[in-house]
């Protein structure tokens, strides 16, 4: 039965190297291959502060020998980044991959609880953060047991805490012979064997964990991108955090390798966002579809000029028929790409290529990127052939390596034969453009950022007026989904719209805004399987019955 293959060249994986060793002393690396005028690097739009990828390497090197041997920073010890985008969140990142660390990224939103739930899952010894984010970050880290010396700023200065710039002097003060060696594989392992960058991402089922992306998924996705990146993408806006997959792949390491500057904009606003794009003339526009959904509806977008803009390039969610219909409608002339994956496929699983950049092919996630397979299979496990709906395992080098300590989960999502379990739903036509129809996992996408059901079913289940509860993604038309839960009250209470806004209140205080409940909807029970695992399709296609809808 049918394994739709890409139609791409295979991409020549290197397996022996590491990612800083490829990116910035392999013939690869653009600081081999062009004089220092014409390197490209990372630039705050807002401060105009710059970082050329040579100082990266520079400033990188200085700062692993500072956490090493100032600090005792281990190979294979994790280290949290969690702050807003700024251009020495990737200074720190291949500083910690050259020490031969794992780099893990978490949301600059996350509250004490989120945020030590995240240290500890990634078993993180350090972390480092920015002033604006110091007080969850201490909390987090002193329940977390990482001690303050531990803790470093990205941004701003604050007594008793050591900056960045502060560990690149540190480091410097050791002298160029005293710099640590960049970390190398280890004779008996290849670079699909080490794990370089944690990130959270709940997968088909359950509460957030985190997925151990090696130094080869990383490599491997950049190669599959790169060779379907036109010439012109010179100029990179990277609106998108950082922390999540598409930041890591696409603002962070891709940009070295094309040799592209990164615009990078600290903070989001419409009216920064659209000043940087117009001043730095960026062509293509990496987004998603929220801010999509605003390029067609804020009055705002007609005080710049984007007549430069030649493609809009999405992700992370799916962007529905009328927007690309109206952004079309604003853009004349425009061509339209997107991406489609995971955090456990390092993003890209497939893509537009160059040929297919254009809304008639909007509503497809493009063809399968290169060295990489896709089945689609039926709920009883056989193979569907092409234009028959299934769900889409894929396989190829960007797969990741599982989940770290928690091999049930792993067990579930990758199957035997290097398969992942993807947990969405489409189809595949004659030219191998995919379509994604649905989304069967529990994941819910508020903004494209993931939200576990699991979290906050545990955390509702909590609440002393709650029996049981399930958490279902209900359609928005500017999150594109918004969290539901269905409640059922403890005996002898009835549900009501006070006890409705209670739950949402207590959710609200508990959880990061993207987390936050939308509707609470009280019923007799939830439907469960004979396994005892919720029916969420049951109560999300369910009309009417008894309620209080708050
Ligand atoms: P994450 O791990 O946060 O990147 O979330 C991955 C999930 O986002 C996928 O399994 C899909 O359900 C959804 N997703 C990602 N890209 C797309 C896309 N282009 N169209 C539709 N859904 C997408």
């Amino acid at each position: 039965m049918p394994i739709f293959k890409s139609k791409q060249p295979d991409i020549n994986l290197p397996t022996d190297i590491t990612v800083w060793d490829w990116l910035f002393d392999s013939p690869q690396s653009p600081l081999s291959k062009y004089p220092e005028s014409q390197i490209a690097g990372y630039l705050n739009a807002e401060t105009k502060e710059r970082v050329s990828y040579r100082q990266v390497k520079e400033y990188s090197t200085y700062v692993s020998t500072a956490l090493v041997k100032k600090y005792g920073l281990q190979e294979d010890d994790t280290v949290a980044l969690f702050s807003q985008n700024t251009i020495w969140y990737p200074v720190a990142m291949f500083a910690i991959l050259r020490a031969g660390g794992k780099v893990s990224g978490a949301s600059p939103a996350y509250n004490v609880e989120e945020m030590s739930y995240a240290l500890k899952i990634g078993q993180a010894k350090f972390l480092m953060t920015a002033s604006s984010s110091i007080e969850v970050a201490k909390a987090a880290a002193q329940e977390a047991g990482i001690p303050q010396e531990h803790i470093f700023l990205l941004e701003g200065n604050i007594n008793g805490y050591t900056t960045i710039k502060e560990l690149i002097e540190i480091g410097k003060s050791y002298g160029e012979k005293g710099q640590i060696k960049a970390f190398k594989l280890p004779p008996e392992r290849k670079n699909k064997d080490v794990c370089g960058f944690l990130s959270f991402s709940s997968g088909t089922t359950g509460l957030p964990k985190a997925v151990m992306i090696t130094h080869q998924n990383v490599i491997a996705q950049c190669l599959q991108v790169q060779q379907i990146t036109p010439e012109d993408h010179k100029k990179i806006l990277a609106v998108l955090p950082l922390f999540h997959i598409t930041g890591l792949v696409h603002g962070l390491n891709l940009p070295i390798l094309l040799n592209a500057e990164v615009i990078m904009c600290p903070t989001f606003t419409m009216p920064s966002m659209l000043s940087t794009i117009a001043t730095h003339k960026i062509t293509e526009l990496l987004l998603v579809p929220p801010i999509l959904i605003r390029l067609v509806h804020d009055p705002e977008v007609a005080k710049h000029d984007l007549s430069h803009v030649r493609r809009f390039s999405s992700g992370a969610a799916p962007l529905s028929e009328e927007i690309l219909q109206l952004l079309q409608k604003r853009f004349p002339g425009t061509g339209f790409k997107q991406g489609y994956g995971m955090t456990e496929s390092c993003s890209c699983i497939t893509a537009h290529t160059p040929e297919y950049y254009d809304f008639k092919y909007a509503h497809t996630v493009g063809t399968i990127v290169a060295s990489t397979e896709v089945k689609i299979i039926r709920e009883d496990g056989t193979e569907c052939g092409i234009g028959e709906p299934g769900e889409i395992p894929a396989r190829g080098p960007q797969i990741v390596m599982g989940y770290l300590d928690n091999e049930k989960a792993t067990k579930e999502t990758f199957y035997e034969g290097g398969w992942l379990h993807t947990g969405d739903q489409g189809w595949i036509d004659k030219e191998g453009l995919i379509t994604i129809s649905d989304r069967i996992k529990e994941l819910i996408k508020v903004k494209g950022i993931g939200v576990a059901p699991a979290e906050l079913e545990d955390l509702l289940l909590g609440h002393e007026m709650v029996e049981d509860v399930a958490v279902v993604g209900v359609r928005d038309d500017y999150a594109g989904e918004l969290s539901k839960a269905f409640v059922v009250v403890k005996k002898g209470t009835e549900g009501s719209e006070k006890i409705g806004r209670e739950l949402m209140r207590f959710v609200k205080e508990k959880k990061v805004r993207h987390k936050w409940i939308k509707e609470v909807e009280f019923v007799d029970e939830i439907p469960k399987s004979a396994s005892g695992k919720i029916l969420r399709r049951v109560l999300r296609d369910n009309k009417g019955g008894k309620s209080v809808v708050v």
